[in-house]
Parts: C-alpha cells; sequence; structure tokens
C-alpha cells in the first residue's frame, strides 16, 4: 500500500501498513497471531502462544545491558469493527483501505484500528532492531481487549520475567495513565405474565439526550435516557392505571444511553390527551434540570393503532417501574487522593425486552473491588424484592494508583527530554489491560501511554502522525535511560 511513505518512524509505519492488510477484529485474531509467529520465527526471536491468541516474543539485551531491569511493552491485537452504512467492507476478509489528511491517517469508511495496531506496529519495530540499546525485551500482543480484556484475563502472568511494563493502549500523547478502574457487569431480568388485553395504546419515546462513555463521562452530568424514563413512568403511575407492553433504552452497557422507548397500554377510557400534556408537563420539569449537552432532550407520546392481545400484568409493571426508580445511577463516591477522579459510579446502560421478560443491563465501575462487591449486593437486593433473577459478569480488576512509580518518572523525563514540555498524569475511571496485570502480578509498576488518536471506535477515528514520531521518539528515550 505504501500510503504513509516517507513518514516517520519509517519501519512502525511500515508494520502498521502490514498489520491493517491482515483483518483483525475481536474473535478473529488467529491471523495476526500468525503473522507474529512467523515474525519471531524469522528472527529467531522466542516466543510462546497461547490458545487465545496471546502472542509473547521476547528479545535479550543488547550488549552491556543483561544487568538492566527487563522491561514488558502491551499492547492488544484486536479491533473495532465499525464502518459508515454506506461502505460495502468485509471485516474478515477486506485489508483496510488507508488514507493521509493532512497529519491524520485514516482508513475509508471504517476503523482503523490505530486503537490498538499502532502499539502492534511499535513493538514489531523495537523487536526488529530499531531499538540501538535495550535491556531485555518482553512484548506482549493480546487478544480480545475490547470484548472484555479475553486476552489479557486468560494469559499465564508466569511467562513474564519484568516487572515493569508500559501498556500502549491510551490515546492522548500528553497524558500518561497511572491507574484505572474495574467493573463488572449485571443483568437483572424480569419475567413477566402476559394477560389479556383490550385498551388503548400509546408509546412514550425520550430522544435527544448526549450520552456519552459509561465511565469517563459519568461524571459529566449527562443525563441518563433509561432513568428518565423510569421518572416518567413513576409519575405517570399516580395519574393511570397502566401496563407495560415492551421497554428498550440504550445499545450498550458501556454508554450512556441517549434514547428510551416504552410502549404501554391504557383502559379502554382512558382520556390520551389529558395523559400526553401530563407526560409534556413532567418532561419540561426535567427538561430544567439538564445540562447544556442535553438540550435536544424531547419527549414524544403516540398513539398506536394496532394493539397486541396480552400486555405484562399490573404487579409486572410496577416492578419494572420500581426497578426503574430504585436502582441508583450515576456517581456514588469520588476518589479520596486524586482531585475530580470518580471512585464509584454505576450506569443503567441498555434495557431490552425479550419475549416475556424485560432485561435491565448495568455496568458498575470502581478500581477498589469493595465497591464492586456493593454494587453487586445492591443489585440482589432490588432484584430479590422485585423477583428478578441476577446474573453478574464480566468482572475484571482495577488498577490502584501507585505514589512512586520508577517507569512513570522515567517516561515523565524521558517525554520531557524529546518535546521540553511536561506531559500529565491521569488515573482514569474506566477499564484497561493494565487492571488485569495489576492483579495477576501486584507489584508489576505500569503506566499506559500512546499517541494522540481521535474518535476511535468509529468510522471517523484518526491517528496523528507527528504524534507517533513524537510517542516513538519518548519511547527510544525512555528504554535508553532505562536501568
Ligand atoms: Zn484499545
Amino acid at each position: 500500500m505504501n500510503v504513509i511513505q516517507g513518514r516517520k518512524p519509517e519501519s512502525v509505519f511500515r508494520f502498521f501498513e502490514e498489520i491493517c492488510a491482515i483483518p483483525h477484529p475481536s474473535f478473529h485474531e488467529e491471523r495476526i497471531a500468525d503473522y507474529l509467529v512467523a515474525f519471531a520465527r524469522a528472527r529467531g526471536l522466542e516466543y510462546d502462544r497461547d490458545e487465545l491468541h496471546n502472542v509473547l516474543i521476547k528479545k535479550p539485551a543488547t550488549p552491556g545491558r543483561e544487568q538492566d531491569a527487563p522491561l514488558l511493552f502491551q499492547g492488544h491485537t484486536d479491533m473495532v469493527c465499525e464502518k459508515n452504512g454506506d461502505v460495502e467492507h468485509d471485516f474478515l476478509r477486506d485489508p483496510l483501505k488507508l488514507f493521509v489528511d493532512g497529519d491524520l491517517l485514516g482508513a475509508e469508511g471504517t476503523t482503523l484500528g490505530g486503537d490498538d495496531g499502532i502499539a502492534v506496529a511499535m513493538m514489531l519495530a523495537m523487536l526488529d532492531g530499531e531499538l540501538v540499546s535495550h535491556p531485555a525485551l518482553e512484548c506482549l500482543f493480546t487478544s480480545g481487549e475490547e470484548v472484555g480484556l479475553d486476552g489479557a484475563c486468560a494469559f499465564d502472568a508466569s511467562k513474564l520475567c519484568a516487572r515493569t511494563m508500559i501498556n500502549l493502549d491510551s490515546e492522548d500523547l500528553g497524558v500518561v495513565t497511572a491507574g484505572c478502574a474495574g467493573g463488572l457487569r449485571s443483568e437483572l431480568t424480569l419475567s413477566c405474565t402476559p394477560v389479556p388485553f383490550d385498551g388503548k395504546v400509546i408509546r412514550i419515546s425520550v430522544r435527544g439526550l448526549m450520552g456519552g462513555h459509561s465511565g469517563q463521562d459519568i461524571n459529566s452530568g449527562r443525563a441518563n435516557a433509561n432513568k428518565l424514563m423510569g421518572r416518567l413512568l413513576a409519575s405517570l403511575t399516580k395519574q393511570a392505571a397502566f401496563s407495560l407492553i415492551s421497554l428498550c433504552g440504550g445499545s450498550k452497557d458501556n454508554a450512556i444511553p441517549r434514547e428510551c422507548e416504552a410502549v404501554l397500554s391504557l383502559p379502554q377510557n382512558a382520556d390520551l390527551q389529558r395523559i400526553a400534556s401530563f407526560l409534556q408537563d413532567e418532561a419540561d420539569k426535567i427538561k430544567c434540570e439538564l445540562i447544556e449537552d442535553d438540550r435536544g432532550f424531547v419527549c414524544t407520546v403516540e398513539p398506536i393503532a394496532d394493539s397486541p392481545a396480552t400486555v405484562f400484568s399490573a404487579e409486572d409493571t410496577a416492578r419494572a417501574v420500581a426497578i426503574l426508580s430504585a436502582a441508583a445511577n450515576g456517581v456514588f463516591a469520588m476518589n479520596r487522593d486524586v482531585p475530580n477522579l470518580v471512585e464509584f459510579s454505576r450506569n443503567l446502560g441498555v434495557i431490552h425486552t425479550e419475549g416475556n421478560a424485560i432485561v435491565f443491563v448495568f455496568s458498575s465501575r470502581s478500581s477498589m473491588e469493595s465497591y464492586l462487591d456493593a454494587s453487586i449486593n445492591e443489585l440482589d437486593a432490588i432484584a430479590a424484592v422485585t423477583g428478578c433473577k441476577t446474573r453478574h459478569h464480566s468482572r475484571y480488576p482495577g488498577w490502584v494508583y501507585a505514589p512512586a512509580s520508577a517507569v512513570r518518572e522515567a517516561y515523565l523525563n524521558a517525554y520531557r527530554a524529546v518535546t521540553g514540555t511536561e506531559a500529565t498524569v491521569n488515573v482514569i475511571h474506566a477499564g484497561l489491560e493494565c487492571g488485569v496485570f495489576y492483579s495477576k502480578i501486584p507489584d508489576m509498576d505500569m503506566i499506559s501511554v500512546g499517541p494522540t488518536m481521535h474518535d476511535i471506535h468509529s468510522p471517523n477515528e484518526r491517528l496523528d502522525l507527528s504524534a507517533v514520531e513524537t510517542f516513538w521518539k519518548t519511547l527510544v528515550e525512555t528504554v535508553d535511560r532505562w536501568s
């Protein structure tokens, strides 16, 4: 392809283009793992590949650096596959079509996979001999990061010698991440009894909210569409007898939902006009509470002509409204040591109706395991009184900020030497593979860093080419100075 030809660091971009020609969606990392193994074999490097297609490649220290502490670099091989509606692209077969726009690199109509392909390319460049001098290197290419940190969780950490790790999965050049939250997903399933029905049907829709990431944006003050629907339904309970037919909101448990829709039945003699205007009044009051980001908020109420033969019973409807009202949402605790860092939060990301069941999907986050335990207990308690079943899964550990860190110091010094400016240190309220390694090897000294990327996980994903160059220089400088 050679779209990025001529840009520095050349070998990093050469490897990046090679990777982009190999399909590597989550759950399909076998081909990129083949490529990594072939790379290691061709260079006589020690490697290990496991069943999940995690690949570890080791390279001995250059002469004179044998006594320096080994360094582990780590990034993930899988990418999020999103494309624009009008684009023909098979992520399992087609190479990405790269283009350069000024200082930015993108892929035509699709995600680029700079997250985290640039980490893969950088580790390959290091292993390929681009570092003149280095201690023993371990480069770990993990699978399934985007779908629950699967590769990192399954990886046998006893294969690692290093106790210093540089994770290459951050997206802001000037920021060093030094801690992250853990999390878990919880599903509350309310099995409903269908009862015969003969009456009127309306659809209530909540739309126009900003949404955002359920971790990084949970403290933004943005409203949750599912919770707002809960407010409207709880108010409506005082005005009219109604039964739910379906309840659906949000699309991802790790996103703040922007939309929610409830279809419900009312008695044949119900005054729809009055009910619609009551709901509108309630929505207007809510609108006054919302922040500027959510100014697009609208609530619509519309009659539906065709009515189903059955609806959920009045008791089940009351249970659903109780869950929506009782399950707290948003920020529950702030970190004691790091200003403005959320310590504990929960997001009711998704509600869907499947047959005769309504499923509520929550994502809880904290770097402290005890808070995650508390979240489980709280949701179990709500489930117990409302007659739901709960399932908690995909739990991953957090990474607690370490006041002193040799690798953080080394990287910050290298960054200063390369750029003449200071990088900032950040702790995030979102998950990283670092949390998994922290739980496996608690004395692992870690940072997470990366070049600047924009709009990851969307077809607008762009990788900043100059940032890649500066980032690479900083890594080289860090390795040079490391002892
Ligand atoms: Zn990533």
